[in-house]
């Protein structure tokens, strides 16, 4: 097993996650086959318990595990699955070691972060490296290791020293440190900036590691002297510094570690005979999907809909799934943000600029999406919204929050219950047609949700969410949810007329509504962002976009078939993330309350 350590340094937000997975892909195209790790320092067991506006969506994984969004990164681009042992945090490690100690494990001795915690960690990473995510079997033979956070965050530092007693206990040649790191330009003369990068490789050396190979961030590609000096006081060969310049779209992102030879450096420190391996990386996809996403100039406009409107971390898979299906349907996103509270009618008193503002940015949109959610805060502007496209036959597609909401809308306007609500927003409503879960916990928050990888069966291979998944009979998607439609209200509203076309193994519980009448209404309890791919994007994604580009039919006759051409074949793709979302740098064009930019 051979591992590449990729750590961070001068400021966060470098794009550490995106350019990790770049090398995993680059080494995966030499014929390995790759995993990987990544390392949270924080204390919170997992993802679960944070908020996206802090940390960026929750990514969902088959197992149920709430991680870290890089970890979606990691499976778009590597086209593998990952469980939650693939996310290390330092509340799981000092979980497994207190439970050792309470088991009596360390008996008669003083439990310490050295040796304890830092063995943890290393057994940890060596017992999950070990495992294949590929479907493949037999153990990877790279795993790509990212440690979060910046060199000399104190939360890392058992990290840091863990990882350079792994260097030591797995030898050279089996271990690669990759820094990512900043060279700024100074605006006035243009100049190539390379001290923070010195001060941060220093700092790396004085808490034991080396570096091998330097990737720098900067706005263009570093001057020969620029490198001969970073080489010189970084210690670090000229060939072994990479630069990560910005460009249009992230898909780029791999193929300039492969023109800059970085899986020459790399493949080199690890000791892998080149003359075994493919050498010569083709990444024909990744370079088809890049240069068509860069030429795409008819546009698709998307409202989301949502609470963390401007903020695309917080929505990550979802902007990643509906660039998947943009580039498939040969169209080029715009994204219009619309703040959910903006839509209601208090806005419109208290705030009426804002109000118009938020309309006409729905009203400007060929589809509406509603995502996931939590809290009350904005769920009247989303049930608004539902309303908007169902009565206005816009493309509506619903997630999780974005289906409960529609059923609201549905069961007040058809059914005219007024107060039809879910407990989860009014507890004590007359009609509530979405209830809590009976197998889920009120008290404890951590991991309780119905959570990970569950089967849906369509109740009607006609309807359109059937064919977009190419007529199966059942389909696996991510759930993320502790509250459901109401079995008791589900006869009324089918009646009305709202299908429920797609449930669970035992027929009680709704993940799929569809509206017949409809061009293209459909809203699923699960989470289809987290499965879509660049080149294979999710069907209901691809459904949307196919809906709002007037291409539906002609997709819906190709599922017939079974064969999607939309997503065979053609070189549909993401724009991988590329800095933390908040740096406008990551492939997706957003208006609306985003910064307007074409980032
Ligand atoms: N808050 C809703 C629930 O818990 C929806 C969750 C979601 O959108 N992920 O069921």
């Amino acid at each position: 097993m051979k591992y590449v350590l990729v750590t961070g340094g001068v400021v966060s937000g470098l794009g550490k996650g995106v350019t990790a997975s770049s090398i995993g892909l680059l080494l995966q195209s030499c014929g390995l086959r790759v995993t990987s790790i990544k390392i949270d320092p924080y204390l919170n067991k997992d993802a679960g318990t944070m908020s996206p506006f802090e940390h960026g969506e929750v990514f969902v994984l088959d197992d149920g595990g709430e991680v870290d969004l890089d970890l979606g990164n990691y499976e778009r681009f590597l086209d593998v699955k990952l469980t939650r042992d693939n996310n290390i945090t330092t509340g799981k490690i000092y979980q497994s070691v207190i439970d050792k100690e309470r088991k009596g494990d360390y008996l008669g001795k003083t439990v310490q972060v050295v040796p304890h915690i830092t063995d943890a960690i290393q057994d940890w990473i060596e017992r999950v490296a070990a495992v294949p995510v590929d479907g493949k079997e037999g153990p990877p033979d790279v795993c790509v290791i990212e440690l979060g956070g910046t060199i000399g965050d104190i939360e890392s530092m058992p990290f840091i020293e863990a990882l350079g007693q792994f260097s030591y206990r797995v030898g050279a040649g089996n271990f690669c440190l990759i820094h990512v790191s900043l060279v700024p330009v100074l605006n006035v003369v243009g100049e190539q900036k390379t001290k923070p990068t010195q001060h941060s490789v220093r700092g790396l050396r004085s808490l034991g590691l080396t570096p091998n190979i330097l990737a720098c961030r900067s706005t263009t590609a570093l001057d020969a002297n620029v490198k001969e000096k970073l080489s010189r006081f970084c210690h670090v060969p000229e060939e072994n510094i990479v630069t990560l310049y910005d460009v249009s779209n992230i898909w780029h992102i791999p193929l300039l570690l492969r023109d800059q030879k970085a899986h020459e450096a790399i493949l080199k420190v690890l000791d892998v005979d080149l003359s075994c391996i493919v050498s010569k990386p083709v990444l024909r996809e990744w370079t088809a999907r890049a240069q068509l996403c860069d030429m795409l100039n008819e546009t698709v406009r998307v409202a989301m809909v949502g609470k963390y409107t401007g903020l695309s971390d917080s929505y990550l898979s979802v902007l990643k799934a509906l660039l998947h299906a943009s580039v498939a349907c040969r169209r080029k996103l715009v994204i219009n943000w619309v703040s959910a509270s903006d839509l209601e009618d208090v806005t419109a008193i208290e705030n009426p600029e804002v109000n118009r503002a938020a309309w006409n940015s729905l009203k400007s949109a060929d589809a509406v999406l509603v995502p996931g959610g939590f809290g009350d805060r904005g769920v009247e502007g989303k049930i608004i919204a539902a309303k908007y496209a169902r009565e206005n036959n816009i493309p509506y597609l619903g997630i999780c929050l974005g289906m409960q909401t529609a059923v609201i809308e549905y069961a007040r306007s058809i059914l005219g219950l007024e107060n039809a609500n879910s407990t989860e927003f009014d507890p004590n409503t007359t009609d509530p047609c979405v209830i809590f879960m009976p197998e889920g916990s009120k008290t404890h928050m951590g991991g309780t949700m119905r959570l990970g990888s569950r089967r849906t069966y369509f109740q009607n291979l006609d309807s359109k969410a059937a064919q977009l998944y190419g007529s199966q009979r059942f389909i696996d998607e991510r759930h993320r949810h502790r509250y459901e439609v109401n079995p008791d209200m589900v006869l009324q509203l089918e009646k009305a007329g709202l299908s429920f076309t797609g449930k669970d193994e035992s027929g009680r519980r709704m993940q799929v509504i569809e509206l017949e009448s409809h061009p293209y209404f459909v809203a699923v309890q699960f989470h289809p962002e987290f499965k879509s791919r660049p080149g294979k994007p999710s069907a209901l994604f691809l459904g949307l976009i196919a809906a709002a580009s007037g291409q539906l039919d002609l997709l819906l006759k190709k599922s017939v078939t079974k064969t999607n051409v939309f997503a065979n074949g053609m070189s549909a793709g993401s724009p991988h993330r590329y800095g933390n979302g908040k740096s406008p740098v990551n492939g997706i064009y957003i208006n609306g309350n985003g910064n307007g930019l074409h980032v």
